[in-house]
C-alpha cells in the first residue's frame, strides 16, 4: 500500500563545525518520502519555486515518488538553515525563508485522495489538517511536528491531535507539550489528548513507544560517526511509515518492527550531509543493519 507525505520540500544551508553545504535538498516530506521509498510507493505533497533545481525533482523520480501533487509556483523554494555545535546535537536556525510556503494551499490530485496511510510531516498544523481533510477515510494517519508549532499555532495543533492514528515528536517537544521531563507521565499525558500510539524519538539514545501493547523502546543504530543530523527525526518517521505501509496484517503486529526500520533508514540520513547517503542506500544495507540491531538488543 501507499503512503501520502505532505510536508516541506526544502533547500537547506546546512553549517557544521568542519564544513558548510549550502542549498542542499531538505525538507521534512524530502527526507520522510525518500526513507518510505525503500518500503513501497509514495505520493509526495509540497511546494517548490522555480528555482528549485531540476537534478532535485530527478532525484525524487530516481525513489519512484510520485510527484502528481508537488506543485510548482513563481517564487522562492522555502529555504531553512542551520548550525550545529561541535557535539552535533545542538543545532541553531539561523534562517526560515518560507518563499512559496507562504501561499501553499495543498490541492491533492484524485489519485492521492484514497492512499491508505498518511503522513503529516513537519509542517504548519493548518495545511496539515487541510490535507487531511481531503483524504477519504485512510487507514492509518501520524503526524510529526516541531518546537514552532508549539509555540504558534498549539490550538491548531490541539485540534490536529484528536484526528490522528499516532504522533511522533522528540522529547523536547514532549516537555514543551506536556510539561513533563519524564518521558512516561509526558506519554500519558499525549494520549490524553487523542493519539492511540505515541513516539517520542529520543535522538541517538533511541525512541520510545506507548500503544494499545504497551511500551516499547526502540534502539538507535549506534554510529562512530555522525556527519549531519538534519532529517534524521523525518527519516525515522518516514521509514516507520513505509514499513507499516507494505506490512500485512495489524499494526499493531508491525509497529514495532517498523520503528527498528525507521530508526536505521535515520542512521544512514546522519552519515551525510542533507540526503546524500540516504539516497545511496539501498534495501540489503538497511536490512543488514536491522539484523545487527536485533543482535544488539537480544537477551
Ligand atoms: P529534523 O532534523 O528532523 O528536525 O528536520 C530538519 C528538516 O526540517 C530540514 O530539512 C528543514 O528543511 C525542515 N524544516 C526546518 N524548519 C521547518 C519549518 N518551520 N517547517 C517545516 N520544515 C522545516
Amino acid at each position: 500500500m501507499s503512503v501520502l507525505i505532505v510536508g516541506s520540500t526544502a533547500l537547506d544551508s546546512i553549517k557544521t563545525p568542519k564544513t558548510e553545504n549550502p542549498r542542499l535538498l531538505g525538507g521534512s516530506a524530502s527526507h520522510a518520502g525518500v526513507a518510505a521509498s525503500f518500503f513501497g510507493p509514495v505520493k509526495l505533497v509540497g511546494v517548490v519555486g522555480d528555482d528549485f533545481p531540476k537534478r532535485y525533482l530527478q532525484l525524487y523520480q530516481r525513489h519512484g515518488i510520485d510527484l502528481a501533487g508537488l506543485q510548482r509556483l513563481a517564487g522562492k523554494t522555502f529555504h531553512w538553515s542551520g548550525e550545529y555545535e561541535v557535539n552535533m546535537n545542538n543545532r541553531r536556525t539561523l534562517l526560515t525563508e518560507l518563499g512559496v510556503f507562504e501561499t501553499f494551499t495543498p490541492k491533492l490530485p484524485a489519485t492521492y485522495q484514497t492512499t491508505p496511510f498518511v503522513l503529516l510531516a513537519n509542517i504548519a498544523p493548518a495545511l496539515q489538517h487541510h490535507v487531511l481533510d481531503q483524504m477519504r477515510r485512510p487507514r492509518f494517519v501520524a503526524a510529526d511536528t516541531m518546537d514552532l508549532w508549539l509555540k504558534v499555532a498549539l490550538p491548531d495543533l490541539l485540534k490536529l491531535l484528536k484526528r490522528l492514528d499516532a504522533f511522533v515528536l522528540n522529547d523536547s517537544e514532549a516537555q514543551q507539550l506536556t510539561g513533563e521531563d519524564n518521558v512516561l507521565p509526558a506519554l500519558k499525558k499525549i494520549h490524553q489528548l487523542g493519539p492511540k500510539y505515541v513516539v517520542i524519538k529520543q535522538g541517538s539514545h533511541g525512541s520510545i513507544l506507548s500503544g494499545p501493547r504497551g511500551l516499547f523502546l526502540c534502539p538507535a543504530y549506534p554510529l562512530r560517526k555522525v556527519v549531519d543530523p538534519t532529517g534524521a527525526g523525518d527519516s525515522f518517521v518516514g521509514g516507520m511509515m513505509g514499513y507499516l505501509a507494505a506490512a500485512k496484517g495489524p499494526i499493531d503486529d508491525h509497529i514495532r518492527r517498523a520503528m527498528v526500520y525507521g530508526s536505521v533508514v535515520a542512521s544512514f540520513c546522519c552519515e551525510g550531509f542533507g540526503l546524500l547517503r540516504t539516497t545511496k542506500t539501498t534495501r540489503p544495507q538497511i536490512d543488514r543493519r536491522v539484523k545487527e540491531l536485533e543482535k544488539l538488543t537480544k537477551f
